[in-house]
């Protein structure tokens, strides 16, 4: 019997419920508070900004919540996505190590955030939203999220981060084919924006400026809501679908992974394919090492400090606490410009705090290295924000070479590049360079985070 390359799933095998991992967490994560009065936000402080039924997902101990029927419908379009193995990279490799990749470049957009997306979009519907903003960084999200807004109805408002929107004038065409309204962040159309302007006017963006404008955008129009891309609770557990598919996927290959390896910007890719695999080895039944995997120019796990910080440039969000570089910090215009965020999901910071999984830092020559490597024995080009994980999952494949150990080895494939190949293009011409993060430039956006609360 020919060896098996690529594990498929039936339609009527997409997950009906999202994994909940607090629920088996031996301690909750610390809560969000209110940077007024320091006490744990409540629904009412969140009202202007999420819909109910989010802000309820965000919270709850429940271990499963039931997708509904609406967003199932959506999530046929692309899921359940398929498992491989990387037969042909471990070849090229000489390791005796299995490589296997869970690949959600399938998706509308080319990458796993519609999984968040659609149900976001959704609810939001549901309750009667009109309009929803966001920001984007490589613009996987606001393409996502203008998808979805587009199947449920919504009018979409995005925020691109100016080096992003410069670099990516495609990832644009794709929001506003979809509907959405782009505009290029820092904007002169939010006072976060303009105040970021009269002190830069040659700024770059962030991350955590955009957030701002999108969030301003939204807070005080009753038709409106904001919506996130990674981060939160109820992100990561949308993502779950990832791994619930993958830990069936790994029956048909009658196989279980040694390792497991994802990139981490805000943690939602990672968390949604780890988690179901967390839960398992919690419950005792698999004991996989579990490793993030995150950008040397944007350490915020393996260089940030665990505090209560902002989630954006200008204070507007609860204090989160979550592994941070400082809500003042601007990383280095990186090409995988899905991982340059601050902070770290406060849930994925508390489960590292808590020793369930390790992590890692990859400088960025390294990485698409690695995603070459894979595109000429995989045949698909990896987005820049997997790469990472690929170069973990490489170095691991040697080792695994040098020691004769035969683990199985998974990696989340979480996009692929075809409309980032600017980035290759510097690469393969050599102008790629790796910018050292010094401790100076990290110890004074360190000194941002605010003193005192824990
Ligand atoms: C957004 C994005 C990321 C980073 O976000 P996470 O929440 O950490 O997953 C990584 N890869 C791709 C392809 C993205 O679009």
């Amino acid at each position: 019997m020919a060896a098996r390359t690529k594990f498929v799933l039936d339609e009527d095998q997409i997950p009906t419920q999202w994994y909940n991992v607090i629920a088996d967490l031996p301690e909750p994560p610390p809560p969000p508070l209110h940077p007024g009065t320091l006490q744990p936000v409540g629904p009412d402080d969140l009202a202007p900004l999420f819909p109910q039924a989010l802000i309820g997902q965000e919270v709850t101990t429940e271990r499963y919540v039931d997708i509904p029927g609406e967003v199932l419908d959506v999530y046929r379009l692309w899921r359940p996505s398929p498992l491989y193995r990387a037969r042909r990279l471990e070849r090229a490799l000489g390791t005796p190590a299995r490589i296997y990749y869970k690949y959600e470049g399938v998706s509308p957009v080319g990458s796993h955030k519609p999984n968040t997306a659609v149900p976001q979009a959704y609810y939001n519907a549901a309750e009667g939203v009109g309009r929803l903003t966001t920001e984007t960084g490589a613009g996987q999200w606001g393409s996502a999220l203008a998808f979805a807004c587009a199947t449920f109805g919504l009018e979409c408002e995005v925020w691109q981060v100016r080096a992003s929107y410069d670099q990516k004038p495609y990832r644009k065409i794709m929001m506003e084919t979809f509907g959405a309204t782009v505009h290029p962040s820092p904007s002169d159309v939010t006072a976060s924006g303009r105040a970021v302007l009269a002190e830069h006017p040659d700024s770059t963006g962030s991350l955590g400026i955009a957030i701002s404008e999108a969030v301003e955008a939204a807070a005080p129009d009753p038709n409106a809501r904001y919506a996130l891309g990674s981060v939160l609770n109820h992100v990561l557990m949308h993502q779950t679908v990832i791994g619930e598919e993958a830990l069936k996927q790994f029956e048909l290959a009658e196989d279980v992974p040694d390792v497991i390896v994802g990139c981490t910007g805000g943690g939602s890719n990672f968390g949604g394919l780890v988690f179901p695999f967390l839960r398992e080895k919690m419950a005792g039944r698999m004991s996989p090492v579990i490793r993030a995997v995150e950008p040397a120019a944007c350490p915020s796990l393996t260089r940030g400090r665990y505090a209560y910080d902002f989630g954006d440039t200008a204070g507007l969000t609860p204090l989160l606490k979550m592994h941070t570089l400082g809500h003042d910090f601007i990383p280095d215009p990186i090409h995988a410009g899905g991982l340059r965020y601050h902070g770290m999901s406060p849930l994925m910071s508390h489960i590292y705090e808590l020793g369930l999984v390790d992590a890692m830092a990859v400088g960025q020559q390294d990485c698409f290295a690695a995603g070459v490597r894979f595109a000429r024995t995989e045949g698909i080009i990896p987005a820049p924000e997997p790469t990472h994980a690929l170069a973990a999952c490489v170095q691991e494949a040697l080792r695994c070479k040098e020691t004769g150990e035969e683990k199985a080895i998974l990696t989340a494939l979480c996009g692929h590049a075809h409309l980032d190949l600017p980035a290759y293009a510097a690469y393969l011409t050599g102008d790629m360079v790796d910018n050292e993060l010094s401790d100076t430039t990290l110890e004074a956006s360190l000194a941002g985070v605010p003193a005192g609360v824990s």
